[in-house]
């Protein structure tokens, strides 16, 4: 709850509206319950007890890696649903990787979050608690976030635009929206929805082709909203808030990593300021698509930057915890299935 909607709840209750900031900085504080707050009479935290609760993610599973700082986690929800969430080291700080819906009904191809569709979509506070959760477990500071973890932003807008207002709030985990990147299959309506609120946040487009023939055989999406439209609605936002826009593109063995694919992609990329990121594909068992070799993804990007587009390979962290988006829950889930029979 923002600080407007406590002081409504205060009012509600008979009780002084002045709280609502107090409440909503131990709120942000990462408590598990309401009696943690020292300073609140214990009047008003049985109004709490009694009414309201705290959206917690509890760890159920947490993969550490031996060979680089990461974590991954995967949380359940008070509805006993699962997510998961990565936290990685890198030298300017800490970063997570959040995930903003159970599951995904965008149904990518590659992509092991969206196998099972769409559970729910995970409310603010949820997306919040991975933060709070990971920052108390490892007693660090999480600096820098990134909405690329299960779900797809964009089809729940609402509550993804709250937790940005919420998470970059002064009083609470206080994280720069600068810090923070959005990335989106490219639902063409939720990125002008998003150019409305011109954050400084980063834009990144999960493109992964660069033409609509290839981009309609791995992701659905592109039949509502082409590569054209996409693009279009990228120049759009890039004028209202002169923001550099991130491309991902996971190159697939044999699908999107020729060379033709590199000078296409170059030539639409055209006079959008933008900065291109090669995720090498990571292997899921259900769909057999595998990553180019090393030497491939390489030839790749100087093609690219012989046409003068930034480019960066994405670095493999935590490789010895052998799992990408979607698949550490779906593993939870099917142990739990396992368990039950
Ligand atoms: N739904 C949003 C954000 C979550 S997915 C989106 O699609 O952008 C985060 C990123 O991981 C996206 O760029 C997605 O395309 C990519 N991704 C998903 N599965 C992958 C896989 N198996 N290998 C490489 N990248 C993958
Ligand atoms: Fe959903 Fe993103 Fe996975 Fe596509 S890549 S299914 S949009 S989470």
């Amino acid at each position: 709850m923002s600080t407007d909607e406590l002081s409504a709840l205060l009012e509600d209750f008979g009780e002084p509206k002045y709280r609502a900031k107090q409440l909503f900085k131990w709120l942000q504080s990462g408590i598990d319950t309401f009696d943690e707050m020292t300073n609140i009479p214990k009047s008003l935290r049985d109004k709490l007890n009694d009414r309201c609760y705290i959206a917690n993610a509890k760890i159920v599973k947490r993969f550490a890696s031996q060979i680089d700082e990461t974590v991954k986690y995967v949380f359940k929800l008070y509805d006993g649903e699962y997510i998961e969430s990565v936290l990685m080291r890198y030298e300017h700080g800490y970063t997570l990787c959040i995930s903003t819906q159970i599951g995904c009904r965008m149904g990518c191809k590659f992509c092991a979050s969206g196998l099972g569709g769409l559970i729910r979509s995970l409310t603010a506070s949820e997306m919040l608690s991975q933060i709070m959760t990971a920052q108390k477990d490892n007693g660090i500071r999480i600096s820098n976030v990134v909405m690329m973890g299960m779900g797809e932003p964009l089809d729940n807008f609402r509550n993804c635009s709250k937790f940005l207002k919420l998470v970059s709030d002064e009083n609470g985990l206080n994280i720069g929206l600068r810090h923070i990147s959005l990335s989106t299959s490219g639902v063409v309506s939720g990125i002008k929805k998003l150019a409305l609120l011109n954050m400084p946040i980063t834009l990144s487009v999960s493109l992964h082709a660069p033409n609509d023939e290839i981009r309609n055989t791995i992701m659905p999406v592109n039949k509502k909203w082409n590569v054209e439209e996409l693009l279009g609605v990228c120049r759009e936002y890039q004028k209202v808030t002169t923001r550099r826009i991130s491309f991902e593109y996971a190159l697939i063995s044999g699908v999107n990593d020729t060379k033709a694919c590199a000078d296409e992609l170059s030539r639409k990329l055209k006079g959008i300021m933008c900065h291109v990121n090669l995720i090498p594909a990571n292997p899921v068992k259900e769909n057999g698509f595998k990553k180019p070799d090393r030497k491939n993804i390489e030839k790749f990007k100087s093609m690219l930057e012989e046409k003068g587009i930034t480019v960066t390979v994405r670095r493999t962290l935590g490789a010895d915890i052998d799992a990408s988006c979607g698949q550490l829950r779906k593993r939870v889930r099917e142990e739990e299935d396992a368990d039950i029979q």
